[in-house]
């Protein structure tokens, strides 16, 4: 079959905050752009039920309704649309190539917007509780609504402790179980000896996650199996925060645009990767704050500077 070819100024790979972002400046700015996006236009912000720490709405607001609003203003700014996931680019001439199933789009500048996921523990009953059900993957959006609760965090790298750490300061417990010996995390020494000085939080060494378990629609316990003696231990928690890591979508650019080893993308202020023309935002750029926020400053900065690499590099399709 042969694939239709179109012309665009920028393409956007991926419509989560970050790509919708970038989109409003660049449709703003008069480029002729293009979203792809592969699943759900509003990326992982649509599965938040409530956000609380994105500016500009005191009375809290879903994440799909948020995603609506950018989603609407890109289409305001004459930003075009497609539903598929993209399998191959081509980055490294001036004309780039993004490629999907039936179409090759051509480009002068390419933004990777794709975010990713946090990893699972996929232990029994996992997916039931996902997403406001009682399994979070961020404290900094759920530790208010657990003041004076029980909440379970597992893990033990940098993120783990630290967020653990974190959730003390509202958690009236931090259960947190820890998959190496007594004594030893794999997160950096402050942090450690921080943790171990927190009569808030209580460590379960040699643990992994067996099951979740409840009765109704949200979770009431976590049951950890111990890796030495295989005994199942239960736990009733409000919230399980997992802190095991996290998946960034950027497999298609492996050996195409520098990465980090556990794939993200490194850029520079201006979202520049490697790549003259190619930039990366939001979650799938190697940076410390995974939020929306994070993901609406990354998305302005590249549609910005995607604007004045055209401008002076060639001719506008607009
Ligand atoms: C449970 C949870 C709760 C959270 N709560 C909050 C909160 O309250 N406040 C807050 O600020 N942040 C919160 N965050 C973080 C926030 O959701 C993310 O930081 C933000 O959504 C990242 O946006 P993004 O655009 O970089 O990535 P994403 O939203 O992940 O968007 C990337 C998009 O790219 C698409 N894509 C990937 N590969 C391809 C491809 N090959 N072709 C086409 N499309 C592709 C994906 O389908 C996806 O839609 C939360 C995160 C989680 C997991």
């Amino acid at each position: 079959m042969d694939k239709t070819k179109e012309f665009y100024d920028v393409v956007i790979i991926g419509g989560g905050s970050a790509g919708l972002t970038a989109g409003i400046y660049c449709g703003r700015a008069k480029l002729n752009t293009l979203i792809i996006e592969k699943s759900l236009i509003g990326g992982l912000a649509t599965y938040t039920n409530e956000v609380e720490n994105y500016p500009g709405f005191p009375e809290k607001i879903t994440g799909t309704e948020l995603m609506n609003l950018f989603h609407k203003q890109a289409k305001k700014f004459g930003v075009k649309f497609k539903q598929t996931p993209v399998r191959a680019v081509n980055l490294t001439h001036e004309r780039k190539t993004v490629e999907t199933f039936r179409n090759i789009y051509e480009a002068k500048a390419v933004i990777i917007a794709s975010g990713g996921k946090p990893r699972l523990t996929n232990a029994p009953n996992e997916e039931k509780f996902l997403y406001g059900k009682g399994i979070s993957f961020c404290a900094t959006c759920d530790a208010a609504a657990n003041i004076d609760k029980t909440v379970m965090v597992v893990g033990n790298g940098d993120s783990a402790i630290e967020e653990g750490i974190f959730l003390t300061k509202f958690a009236k417990k931090v259960i947190v179980s820890v998959t190496r010996d007594v004594g030893n995390l794999k997160c950096h020494h402050a942090a450690k000896e921080e943790a171990f000085k927190n009569k808030k939080m209580e460590f379960i060494w040699n643990t992994r996650v067996h099951s979740f378990e409840s009765k109704g629609e949200f979770l009431e316990k976590v049951i950890l199996k111990n890796t030495k003696n295989d005994k199942l231990l239960s736990f009733k928690v409000d919230t399980c925060f997992l802190f095991i890591g996290y998946n960034p979508d950027t497999e298609i650019f492996k050996n195409i645009v520098n990465m980090t080893s556990d794939g993200y993308i490194p850029t520079n202020e201006k979202m520049e990767t490697n790549i003259k023309g190619v930039y990366c935002v939001g979650d799938a750029r190697n940076k410390s704050l995974r939020q929306i926020s994070t993901a609406v400053n990354d998305g302005a900065i590249a549609g910005y500077y995607a604007e004045k690499y055209i401008s002076e590099n060639g001719n506008r399709t607009k």
